[in-house]
């Protein structure tokens, strides 16, 4: 029997946290055979070598991809994906994949679907449909239009992809697969969650577990190059005043990375906060563990908005870079102005832990997802708009 063959390029924490459970279904199907490339933040040790986590859950790795260029300016990000797409035509050539599985919107997910669309590669695509700000929201929406069947995560999501002009039969309401994952962990009680942090802890001073923390990520809005310095020193301006333990993580890979992480330092440097813990990476079994006993999570990151919800966890999304993505009951937001920022963190602390809620599905998402792969019939790679 021909196996039908699943390209999966996975570029950072961000996407695999998403493809985790679907590589894991997709594994267990005999029809559909696993093609994993692993690129960008995973293979740097800046961003914490996350391909560890990749082979820690066994999976077989076909072919490792250095595209990035070191500056994480807006140059270096354009050309970023220019690489990515140089290095992947030749990796689609010598693959030849029947499928090519395209996670979100980073800018190497653009950079995925376009080699795949010219050559000829049908695309799935997981995620469509939503609404932030930065530039995901354009990149998102283009990779709509270059694939030809879609897994968005809520049915506002799968309403938007039908207006965009794609075929309804092709798209699948599937939920959130970053879900599934979060679902199948053993959260823990709280002093888990601070016996697992150990292992990143290279300093002797530790966390209090006798103290609330907030649990900080603040990733660069690219469409605000040039301002996200300043942005970083209102939060770490909030989060000192506030006096509580914090536990922070570097920003991801995008362009104002390098800005966030210079503003980061020289703040620091002039105004250290003592109980505040820096971090690169987490797996993502003790990233869920300190989500889910947070006291607050502040910052753009979309796990606050996607993900904390099922903890009940207190959330203060700041800035624009979540900007009109579905959310729930737990999430108060904060323009990035100091004063504000303190009396949003004050508010969620008193406020403490809220009902979960379920907006990106219960569960069973990869599942799914890699059934529908392996059944879809294929139109030809030919796509016409549907209205
Ligand atoms: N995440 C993780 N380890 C970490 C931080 C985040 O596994 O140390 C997961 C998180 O649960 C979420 C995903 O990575 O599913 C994306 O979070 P991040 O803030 O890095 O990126 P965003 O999606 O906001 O671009």
């Amino acid at each position: 029997m021909t196996r039908r063959k699943v390209m999966v390029m996975t570029a950072s924490r961000a996407d695999y946290s998403r493809y985790r459970s679907i590589l894991f279904a997709i594994r267990k199907i005999a029809g559909l055979e696993l093609q994993l490339v692993v690129a960008g933040a995973h293979l740097l040790e800046r961003f914490g070598n996350s391909v560890r986590d990749i082979e820690d859950d066994g999976f077989e790795i076909q072919e490792k991809i250095f595209q990035n260029l070191e500056g994480e300016n807006l140059v270096t990000m354009t050309k970023s994906t220019g690489y990515t797409i140089v290095e992947l035509a030749s990796t689609i050539d010598r693959l030849k994949p029947d499928i090519a599985l395209v996670m979100g919107d980073r800018f190497e997910a653009l950079a995925f679907a376009t080699a795949a669309a010219l050559m000829n590669v049908q695309i799935a695509h997981v995620q469509g449909g939503e609404i932030t700000g930065t530039i995901d929201e354009s990149l998102r929406h283009a990779i709509t239009k270059l694939s030809h069947f879609h897994f968005p995560s809520t049915t506002e999501s799968a309403d938007r992809i039908t207006r965009m002009g794609e075929k309804p039969d092709n798209i699948y309401n599937v939920g959130c697969p970053a879900v599934d994952t979060l679902l199948s962990f053993d959260i823990g009680t709280r002093s888990e969650a601070f016996d697992s942090l150990i292992p990143f802890i290279k300093i002797l001073k530790r966390p209090k577990i006798e103290e609330p923390f907030l649990l900080v990520l603040f990733h660069p809005v690219t469409t605000e190059y040039g301002s996200v310095q300043d942005q970083i020193k209102q939060i770490l301006y909030s989060i000192s005043e506030s006096g509580i333990q914090t536990i922070m993580l570097w920003p991801n890979l995008d362009a104002g990375s390098d800005e966030i992480s210079i503003g980061i330092r020289h703040y620091l440097a002039k105004n250290p906060i003592d109980n505040l813990f820096m971090f690169k990476h987490f797996s993502m079994q003790v990233f869920a563990k300190l989500m889910a006993h947070a006291d607050c999570m502040i910052g753009n990151s979309s796990a606050g908005i996607r993900e904390a919800c099922y903890f009940g966890t207190p959330v203060l999304d700041i800035g624009s870079r979540q900007q009109g993505r579905e959310r729930s009951a737990n999430v108060l937001w904060s323009p990035v102005v100091k004063e504000t920022i303190l009396e949003g963190i004050t508010k969620q602390l008193n406020h403490g832990r809220y009902e979960k809620e379920y907006l990106y599905g219960t569960g069973n998402a990869g599942n799914r997802i890699a059934e529908v792969l392996a059944k879809i019939e294929f139109d030809t790679a030919q796509k016409q708009i549907f209205y």
